[in-house]
């Protein structure tokens, strides 16, 4: 493969056509996510996720920060994907997997344990041994952004990685929970263009809104369920609580078609 980017040669990996060149052509998720982990295409934020691991927090100092795009993590073929907005500096941007290092994971991946979702109710590293059933948890940005924001632009450029991926969960794919109403704006473009029929206008986001995007010849029905982000700015002041969360995942596995716990 070429990374030059020169003249009719396939674009450099830290070109911004490198995603729109590379997501549509992978076969499978796991040809899916070594591409993904090789883009360089968003200057600021490559910038920034090699920023923050070579300043780590005191508590993880001596640590090898991933600092790299972070792949979705769950089975291929999930019923259910979760959907957040991007790693963050100290989670996946350090452990190299999505929710796992931080605070907002630690809540996350609890819930999912306790609807019986997830093998273990923490995920702390990659060989951690946490297994995902029937759950796909991923994100439309795949690089830790400066404050948690990443620039429409940005949400743009990576919005491919993202398509692909639902092009190919898409078989077996029959609910997302979409976490924050910044991942809400950035998830709908998306799944239009995977080829959901989007209604218009489009619904605001809020938690327990749900939307079902008819099937079409070419795409099963679709229920996208809106949760509040499990950030410590809502799970602290007690928006999101756990049994919110609880609540609103069993019944996406529910609508998933997924077992319930003990079943
Ligand atoms: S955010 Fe997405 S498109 Fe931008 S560098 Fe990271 S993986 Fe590539």
């Amino acid at each position: 493969m070429n990374d030059t980017g020169a003249a009719g040669s396939p674009p450099g990996r830290d070109e911004a056509a490198f995603p729109v060149q590379h997501a549509g052509r992978c076969g499978d998720l796991a040809e899916l996510d070594a591409q993904l982990v090789r883009c360089r295409a968003c200057p600021r934020l490559v910038e920034w996720r090699e920023e923050v691991a070579a300043h780590p927090r005191a508590a993880f100092r001596g640590q090898e920060y991933w600092a790299r795009p972070v792949p979705g993590c769950g089975p291929s073929d999930a019923a259910l994907a979760i959907v957040g907005l991007a790693p963050a500096a100290h989670g996946g941007n350090r452990t190299g997997r999505m929710f796992t290092g931080d605070a907002s994971g630690d809540f996350l991946f609890a819930a999912l344990h306790a609807v019986g979702l997830a093998s273990r109710p923490t995920a702390t590293h990659r060989g951690d041994g946490l297994e995902l059933y029937g759950v796909r948890v991923t994100a439309p940005v795949h690089c830790a952004p400066p404050d948690n924001r990443p620039t429409p632009a940005e949400r743009r450029t990576c919005r491919p990685w993202l398509s692909a991926e639902l092009e190919l969960l898409s078989p077996g794919l029959r609910t997302v929970v979409v976490l924050g109403a910044f991942g809400w704006q950035a998830l709908l473009p998306v799944l239009g263009d995977a080829g959901w029929p989007l209604p218009r206008p489009r619904p605001a986001f809020g938690h327990g809104v749900q939307l079902t995007l008819p099937a079409t010849g070419r795409r099963r029905e679709l229920q996208v369920l809106g949760s509040y982000h499990p950030s410590q700015r809502n799970t602290f002041t007690g928006r999101l609580t756990f049994d919110m969360l609880v609540d609103l995942l069993s019944r996406a596995a529910g609508l998933a078609g997924l077992e319930p716990p003990g079943g």
